[in-house]
């Protein structure tokens, strides 16, 4: 993972290059205020900058180092009283370094001959001059009165940092001659040093995190250190571009104008190459090319018509590039952020191809009829990831933990074609069970994609629809549990509880016995429903028989319990018979309407 990483940021630094050199020495830095003194040494004002870009010495860690001639206050005034003592002695001593620099004179000068006049008043007016607390943490350049130029950008001192960067690499080469485990070369040396920060990650520090573990084994959720920087033997440039890769895949983007459901225009930053599960996880992909991936929105916002498109162009083999896309490959892995520590849960590698054909799968495994309301039919219906991640929350746990857990494995199966654990149907059956809403099209789809991709080898598979070839006994359980619910509802109407609230939970696990209470219940249903409505009584209870004696189910020989899976398939039964019923009932208003 770390070798593609530094793969694209090798790419991405050779496309800045050609824009702006910069030397591996020498780094972009923000500069926040501009301290100006004459040439005596002697302190002249503040100048504030709007967060400009100037050019400084590169520091991998700025642990127990300071910047030359840029750096913070702390650094460079000793602001902060006793705390910043070290850090100032650092920034002098690098200082001292460079003593022999013609340009850096006056700053010497400003420390040394000229103290009072220079650092120390510098130090008196500091606060007064920056009156914002926050502006007093940014990077303070040296600049002499009446010039423009930062003494940090002057090519004598540039060069001067280039020279000591180029003896240090040789010195150390000398010293090691390791090969780096990522680019298999010695050009560079192997270093025990941090390997710079990682911004921009999820639940990380403002100030960036370090990669420190890598678990690409079944467990993604437990992690251990494996990139220790003692004994990963990655050399510092390889360590450099696969830093500035992550950074780059974790902040690409750009910024665009959505319009809301009430109409309003909102702008959004959108990543290009990241997607946020919950607050402390975020995947990342990308290709060595840098395709477009507009599947990857796909899963985001499914759009049945593409959707379609895919499947069908997967499934014929008749992309035009198919040979350009089996050699391009796909990248994607699953951070997670704590502090200062940023985790590696998962590492994808395929191609273009076999990612296509993975997420074509994944829709048709997470495809499921639904009843549309508006067009009165039944559709096809893809959800969501995220909703189907979202389905097995439990509102009263710990929310983003568990989404950004399920959405994990979600992310796989889409991606990879793997099976998600049954953890996740044991916890989906739950919400099911007992919330308002029960057995929602998320949650179907859910477990159809469970079920079927454990299946896939042999054993029953759910279709998207009703099924009404052959089928397992819970599956038509779970059909007959839905029409004994719409005989309630036509007999009581809203009053009361209705059976699944009561009986669901009951006649998934242990069916002989609940069905055997439901169907006396529903006896006595009956018999009020045909003094009222004799001819709906009849249909409702022929249509029920129906079910049971085409299925050749004995009611008296119910199993005694339902298994997981089968649980599953009793929940999936009683979805699809539903919207079937809720499609048939408006059928029947409709021809009614129609005769009137
Ligand atoms: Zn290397």
């Amino acid at each position: 993972m770390i070798k593609e990483l530094s793969e694209l940021g090798k790419i991405l630094r050779n496309k800045n290059a050609e824009k702006e050199q910069v030397h591996n020495a020498l780094k972009k830095e923000i500069v926040l205020f501009d301290l100006v003194i004459k040439e005596d040494g002697s302190f002249y004002k503040y100048v504030p900058i709007d967060k400009k870009s100037t050019v400084a010495e590169a520091l991998t860690s700025k642990k127990g180092k300071a910047r030359l001639l840029l750096d913070k206050a702390e650094e460079v005034l000793c602001y902060g009283g006793d705390k910043s003592k070290k850090k100032h002695q650092l920034f002098l001593e690098k200082l001292n370094q460079y003593r022999d620099i013609e340009d850096i004179k006056p700053v010497l000068a400003f420390y040394e001959q000229n103290k009072k006049n220079g650092v120390d008043k510098a130090l008196d007016e500091f606060e007064n001059a920056i009156p914002d607390e926050k502006n007093r943490k940014g990077n303070i350049a040296f600049r002499i009165i009446n010039t423009d130029m930062r003494i940090n950008e002057k090519q004598q001192v540039l060069d001067k940092i280039i020279e000591k960067y180029e003896v240090a690499k040789k010195n150390l080469l000398k010293k090691s001659q390791k090969l780096c485990s990522i680019c298999g070369k010695s050009d560079y040396p192997v270093e025990d040093i941090p390997h710079g920060m990682i911004k921009k990650v999820p639940d990380g520090q403002r100030s960036g995190s370090a990669l420190v573990s890598y678990n690409g084994t079944n467990n993604p959720f437990e992690s251990y250190e494996m990139v220790g920087n003692e004994n990963s033997m990655i050399c510092t440039n390889c360590a450099k571009t696969y830093v500035e890769g992550l950074n780059w895949l974790l902040s690409n983007g750009n910024e665009i104008t959505e319009t809301d459901k009430k109409g309003k225009e909102k702008k959004r930053f959108k990543y290009t190459n990241r997607k946020n599960f919950g607050s402390d996880t975020a995947m990342i992909f990308w290709t060595r090319k840098n395709e477009k991936m507009p599947e990857i929105d796909l899963l985001e916002a499914p759009n049945p018509e593409e959707v379609g498109r895919l499947i069908e162009s997967v499934a014929s083999g008749s992309e035009k590039e198919s040979k350009y896309l089996e050699t391009e490959q796909f990248y994607s892995c699953t951070l997670s952020g704590a502090a200062a520590r940023i985790s590696v849960r998962d590492w994808l590698e395929t191609s273009l191809a076999g990612f296509r054909k993975s997420i074509s799968r994944w829709f048709q495994d997470i495809a499921i009829g639904a009843y549309n309301n508006d067009l009165k039919k039944i559709e096809i219906y893809y959800s969501r990831l995220y909703d189907l991640a979202r389905s097995c929350q439990n509102p009263n746990e710990n929310k983003d933990v568990s989404i950004s857990r399920v959405a994990a494995y979600l992310w796989n199966g889409a991606l990879k074609g793997t099976s998600p654990p049954l953890w996740i149907l044991t916890k989906v059956l739950q919400r099911a069970r007992l919330e308002e809403y029960g057995v929602t099209s998320e949650r179907a789809a859910l477990m159809k994609l469970i079920l079927n991709r454990k299946n896939k080898g042999g054993g029953y598979m759910i279709k998207e629809g009703l099924d009404e070839g052959e089928r397992p006994v819970a599956y038509v359980c779970g059909q007959i549990f839905a029409k004994l619910e719409s005989i309630q509802y036509a007999a009581l109407g809203d009053r009361n509880a209705g059976i699944r609230e009561r009986y669901f939970t009951y006649a998934m696990t242990l069916p002989a016995a609940a069905f055997g209470r439901l169907f006396n219940l529903n006896s006595k249903h009956f018999t009020k429903l045909k003094n009222e409505k004799p001819g709906l009584a009849i249909n409702l209870d022929r249509e029920l028989q129906d079910l049971c004696k085409k299925e050749n189910i004995d009611i008296n020989k119910f199993p005694a319990t339902f298994s997981l899976e089968e649980q599953g398939q009793f929940a999936i039964g009683y979805y699809q018979q539903k919207q079937e019923q809720f499609a048939g009932i408006n059928k029947k208003e409709n021809k009614e309407e129609e005769s009137k």
